[in-house]
């Protein structure tokens, strides 16, 4: 006589239940492991964090290793070294998003389900975005300081050009950094003129926007220096196509419709950037974003559909740049919301929209512009004009910040 079977035998291709978390984070980077350290330092104690890289890198330092002014190794900590004590790591890479069922789902089909979840997974570089730009970059004088690898070959080409035509582009729609692209281009301009060699170099530096800078003081400023290295600065110019084997970039200007094809010497191109694929489709991406970034609340971080889920960084869709130094005034605001959430109270934390661009300019100088929602400036220095070119903020850049980024926010400190 056979005995019948148990539910689990009668079926034996259902998936096994999701594994449940108090907190999933997704994503290590700057987002993620600011909160999860927040978050243990709150005293909670199962948080998951799904993270697939095993390298968490300070990408602010990449624009100084394509400047010659610090070496790759100084940007990069093994993940495993800054993922807070206590967190159980998920070597694992997110594919889905069920907040109907708090269900995430990964690469290799493990499902996990949450109480809260933390959106952190950053954003995604599309190569493809710009036709030719994909093969091209990397070799044959096209270099992009948006990728860690490439940063070493942005130096090596400046510092081995002596003269011809240099193109520094930046894409339209949300980027972060949104300085980046243009400060590579004075680091560039400032090695060669110590070299003598700037004269007998063109350099064009094309920008999407109407202005240098969205905040008029420090517009005026950047124009400046522009003007002080000879920059021709094209704006609301993209880079819209590319022939690497012909080292021709072709540059649209949208005031005019008017495409120029310019044969570069160097070219250092920005892509195009969106949010991840698996959100930008999904049902917690904000249908006002064309870019596919999650819908959130502007102050309190919170999903407006689903309260159990927190978005910051460059994946979330907020009106503001998409920077390190934002997510260190997001993150404490999204924890203060979320123990608030699990104590049954209303999130009343609020962020105002702060976020900064330390704006290198030379070799030893720089402007640190910080500003809100509004435009207004959120000075950290009030008592310093940081609307000025200045040595001090440059070895703030170059020295402090990483140290209050690896001891201080990566810990949950600062
Ligand atoms: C060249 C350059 C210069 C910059 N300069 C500055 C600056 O001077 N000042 C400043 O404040 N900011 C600067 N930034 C921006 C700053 O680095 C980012 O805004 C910041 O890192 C955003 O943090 P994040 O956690 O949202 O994303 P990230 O730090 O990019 O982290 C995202 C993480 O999510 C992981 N991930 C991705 N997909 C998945 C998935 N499906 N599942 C699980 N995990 C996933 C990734 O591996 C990564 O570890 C610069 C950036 C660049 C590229």
């Amino acid at each position: 006589m056979t005995r019948p079977a148990t539910d689990a035998e009668s079926a034996p291709s259902a998936a096994p239940a999701p594994v449940h978390h108090q907190i999933l984070i997704v994503g290590g980077g700057t987002a993620g492991i600011t909160v999860a350290a927040r978050l243990r330092r709150a005293g909670l104690r199962d948080i998951a964090l799904l993270e697939p890289a095993e390298t968490h890198w300070y990408q602010p330092l990449w624009t100084l290793v394509g400047g010659g002014q610090a070496p790759l190794r100084a940007a990069l900590r093994p993940e495993a070294e800054v993922i807070p004590p206590g967190v159980r790591w998920l070597r694992e890479r997110a594919t889905a998003v069920d907040p109907v069922a708090r269900t995430v789902s990964t690469a290799t089909g493990r499902v996990f389900s949450y109480g809260r979840l933390v959106l952190a997974p950053g954003l995604s570089l599309d190569w493809d975005g710009v036709p030719g730009l994909a093969s091209a970059v990397g070799h044959d004088g096209v270099s992009s300081n948006y990728r860690a690898d490439l940063a070493p070959y942005t130096w090596e080409l400046i510092r081995r050009m002596r003269s011809g035509t240099a193109v520094f582009t930046m894409p339209s729609g949300p980027v972060k950094c949104g300085g980046a692209p243009q400060k590579i281009a004075y680091l560039a301009a400032d090695h060669w003129r110590k070299r003598g060699v700037l004269g007998n170099i063109r350099t064009i530096l094309a920008l999407p926007e109407p202005t240098l800078f969205k905040v008029p003081v420090f517009a005026r400023a950047l124009e400046q220096t522009a003007r002080r290295y000879g920059i021709e600065v094209r704006l609301q110019t993209e880079l819209t196509r590319l022939d690497g084997p012909e080292r021709a970039a072709v540059l649209t200007d949208h005031a005019t419709g008017r495409a120029e094809t310019v044969h570069y010497d160097l070219l250092h191109a920005v892509p195009p950037q969106r949010a991840p694929r698996w959100l930008a489709g999904g049902p917690l991406a904000d249908p006002g974003s064309p870019h596919g970034y999650v819908k959130t609340d502007p102050h309190t971080l919170q999903n407006p559909d689903f309260p159990e889920v927190f978005a910051l960084g460059d994946v979330a869709h907020l009106p503001t740049s998409k920077t390190g130094a934002a997510v260190r005034k997001q993150a404490p605001v999204l924890v203060t919301n979320l123990l608030a959430g699990l104590r049954g109270r209303p999130a009343t934390a609020r962020y105002d929209g702060y976020t900064s661009c330390p704006l290198v300019t030379a070799r030893h100088k720089m402007l640190l512009a910080e500003f809100d929602y509004d435009l207004r400036p959120a000075p950290s220095f009030p008592f310093l004009d940081t609307t000025r070119e200045r040595t001090d903020m440059w070895f703030l850049k170059r020295y402090g910040l990483p140290q209050l980024y690896f001891q201080g926010m990566l810990k949950g400190r600062a």
